[in-house]
């Protein structure tokens, strides 16, 4: 079965301040990249938008109104710092949330095995009701949540590997032992949150927080002493990936050195994990990556083992 990429062209239509790193360009590279011949077995879709209920499986329909309701006709509107909304904004935010849900159901139904959703805004800093940090909304807590309610699916597990702690998820997910979130991130470093001692009221939160500098082998270590054995034990009926890129050593964000084989060799990993408890059902989100070239070579190898290429 092949494995399937969905995303969306309106998701170029959120546009940020000029000098934004998160910026349409990023979607535009993968998309190059997954332009190659290697590529060509990849089923693609586009995504649906999600209705206002699906986005309310993890936020107040009160927020969901809100975030609709602040959408500028032109120019733009600032949420937060760092988080504006363009008149594209909504749509492209519920087409990332549309393209998680829709992947989960393909996965679900047997469609197909796991799923990459090359979309934008990304969603793990988005907390129940509160924008921040380039997100909206919540797509993979949304996305767990889906296969929990409307599927009867019932342990998922979340892996973050951007290096930025979410937060979001961390909150949405905090007091529900059915849904156990992993995270490796630098720290310090925004938003500030994922300390070792953040376990989540029912030791359902796995934090692996990294210093500036580290690379690869703490990167790798964090993974097989902290999140890889709590994944076996928990073993999750789904894996969802919040799959940032922003510990490459070329980001402009933070300080982590990451390279390409670092991300081909988590993506094993939790493809292993998948493979032990949930079917090989695995469903990866793009969350963050700011440098081009580091973004585009880190999606290329991610889906290339996804593809088991
Ligand atoms: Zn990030």
């Amino acid at each position: 079965m092949p494995t399937l990429l969905v995303t969306h062209p309106a998701c170029l239509n959120h546009l940020p301040p000029l000098g934004h790193p998160e910026r349409p360009d990023r979607l535009r590279v993968i998309e190059q990249a997954l332009e190659q011949e290697r590529y060509q077995s990849l089923a693609r879709d586009q995504a649906p938008l999600a209705d206002m209920e699906t986005v309310a499986l993890c936020h107040p329909l009160e927020y969901v109104e809100q975030i609709r309701d602040a959408s500028p006709s032109e120019g733009l509107v600032r949420l937060d710092a760092d988080t504006t909304m363009s008149p594209g904004t909504y749509e492209a935010a519920l087409r990332a949330v549309g393209a998680a849900v829709f992947a989960v159901d393909e996965v679900l139904a047997g469609k197909t095995v796991n799923a990459f959703c090359a979309t934008r805004p990304p969603g793990h800093h988005a907390e129940t009701a509160r924008p921040m940090g380039f997100c909206f909304f919540n797509t993979a807590a949304v996305a767990a949540r889906h296969a929990q309610k409307r599927h009867g699916i019932g342990r998922v597990a979340i892996v973050d590997f951007d290096v930025h702690h979410g937060n979001g998820t961390q909150d949405i997910f905090w007091n529900d032992a059915s849904v156990m979130y992993c995270s490796t991130h630098e720290m310090p470093l925004y938003p500030g949150t994922g300390a070792r001692t953040e376990c989540g009221l029912h030791d359902n939160i796995v934090n692996a927080p990294l210093r500036a500098g580290d690379g690869g082998e703490a990167f790798r270590d964090a993974f097989e002493e902290a999140i890889l054995p709590r994944l076996r034990e928990f073993r999750p009926e789904l894996l969802i990936v919040s799959a940032g890129f922003d510990a490459h050593t070329r980001d402009p964000l933070a300080n982590l050195n990451l390279v390409e084989n670092d991300f081909a060799w988590v993506t094993k990993r939790l493809m292993d994990i998948a493979g032990q408890s949930a079917n090989d059902r695995l469903v990866s989100i793009l969350e963050g990556g700011y440098d081009l070239e580091g973004l585009s070579r880190s999606v290329a190898v991610h889906v290339s083992a996804l593809m088991r290429g």
